[in-house]
């Protein structure tokens, strides 16, 4: 049942529109997922999905699903990364932000990661896509999500936007500040987003949501894009942190959003409000572009690239694993050895959780790769594969964790895929595979 007071709230905002807005509460939530270009083709996803998939006017990558369609967080395919579950209209704000390869972009308050994971497949591996979630334990999932979906240009930070603030100034050409509120557009699936609401977290949420756009809002470059989102309804929450944001940032303007989906704002016709008569849960976006100039520039990441015997190390194991060893500098921290975009500013202080891939790590006398060197790998760029169909028992068993028998006598690491599409290694030896899938992922349930 829903809060009276929030009824109450409801019909005041939608007169009388709070009829079909009941109407459309009492119908099953959308499901949806939304397809990873940079993990497989459309019509690989297509033809292996048993299951149809509808376009939605929220991204060209958002497709709707049918309502019974559970637990497909389970499928060989989510787990090669192919597809990210996500109710349609929480693609929207990216749409909005509309990142293009080679851009700096910022995803302030990432977590899981379907945003991020969505501006990672606009970027197509070109610029830098900087993921942060305050929340430390919710930033590991954030990672395991951006290495899932085979992001190799990601930088992922725990740190507070006040931090950002201060030493990323400048440095962005698009930021999103996808902000924690009171989750009203919840409420059709989620009965904790109901039970949890108050006109009291409304009223804090608003205050916390200006003070995040206020930290980042040195982020942004000149000329550059500043979005807002949030997933509830409440005016406090959204339009009037905007216009409460613009009065103090005169270096701001609001942007039209230039969308098709949901509806103009009533009092903010520029900004965009998806109600679930919309055809999604409930979301509101805004688009605001920097018109004045912004003198800083964080100083550059003093990148040390691994020389000597360490760079004949590491380049001897990536050119065993690829055709074509993967770009970006390849740096050595501690026992760990990364492959950095190029481009970025110093991560000192920044709670960096992850930056680049992470390719390898040195054993006793010996290198060893990481999954998530195999989970961002292009297909057509490994050298020894064993490509399984998504209904083999073979794939069971590799996401299982369990050891497979190799039809050859091949030697050295393997990439798994399911459907051509890249989900992890193992090392091979005398016609058996060592599964080196994560204990972490594995899947027990299947
Ligand atoms: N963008 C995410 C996605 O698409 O998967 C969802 C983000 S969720 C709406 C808001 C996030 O903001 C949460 O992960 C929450 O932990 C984080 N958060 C909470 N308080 C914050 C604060 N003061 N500053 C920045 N982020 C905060």
């Amino acid at each position: 049942m829903l809060p009276e007071m929030f009824e109450n709230r409801m019909k005041i905002l939608l007169g009388k529109e709070w009829e079909s807005f009941l109407q459309a509460m009492e119908q099953p939530p959308f499901r949806g997922l939304r397809w990873n270009p940079l993990k497989c083709s459309f019509d690989t996803l297509h033809r292996t999905l048993d299951f149809p998939l509808c376009p939605t006017p929220f991204s060209p990558l958002s497709y709707e699903i049918p309502a019974h369609m559970e637990r497909i967080g389970l499928h060989p395919l989510h787990h090669a990364g192919a597809f990210y579950v996500q109710e349609p209209s929480a693609s929207s704000a990216v749409t909005v932000l509309d990142p293009k390869p080679g851009d700096r972009v910022l995803d302030v308050c990432a977590a899981p990661g379907g945003k991020s994971t969505q501006i990672g497949a606009c970027l197509q591996g070109e610029g830098i896509l900087w993921s942060n979630e305050v929340v430390k334990s919710r930033a590991n999932i954030l990672l395991s999500n951006v290495e899932r979906m085979g992001i190799r240009n990601s930088v992922i930070s725990s740190c507070h936007p006040d931090i950002l603030g201060q030493k990323l100034a400048g440095f962005f050409d698009k930021v999103l500040v996808d902000a924690p509120c009171s989750g009203e557009g919840m409420f059709h699936r989620d009965p904790k987003a109901i039970a949890d609401w108050s006109v009291e977290h409304v009223q804090a949420c608003s205050v916390r949501q200006f003070e995040i756009l206020h930290s980042v809002s040195h982020t942004v470059r000149e000329g550059g894009i500043l979005v807002y989102s949030t997933c509830t309804f409440s005016p406090e929450e959204n339009e009037q942190v905007v216009e409460h944001f613009l009065r103090e940032h005169s270096e701001f303007e609001l942007e039209d959003c230039e969308v098709s989906f949901g509806r103009p704002s009533a009092t903010l016709p520029k900004t965009r409000r998806i109600f679930p008569m919309d055809g999604g849960d409930g979301h509101f976006v805004a688009r605001m572009k920097r018109v004045k100039p912004n003198p800083n520039f964080p100083s550059h990441y003093p990148y040390d690239a691994c020389e000597g015997n360490q760079q004949k190390a590491i380049l001897e194991l990536l050119s065993h694993i690829f055709k074509i060893i993967p770009n970006g500098s390849i740096v050595k921290k501690k026992d760990c050895f990364y492959i950095l975009p190029s481009g970025l500013p110093d991560l000192d202080g920044l709670g960096i959780i992850r930056a680049g891939i992470l390719a390898a790590e040195e054993k006793t006398n010996r290198l060893e790769p990481t999954h998530q060197l195999f989970a961002s790998a292009a297909f057509e760029n490994c050298k020894q594969v064993l490509n399984l169909p998504l209904d083999s028992k073979e794939i069971r068993r590799f996401l299982l964790g369990e050891e497979l028998e190799l039809q050859n006598d091949v030697q050295g690491f393997l990439t798994v895929a399911v459907e051509g599409i890249p989900l992890g290694f193992g090392k091979a030896s005398k016609k058996r595979l060592k599964n080196r899938y994560p204990k972490g992922l594995r899947n027990h349930t299947l």
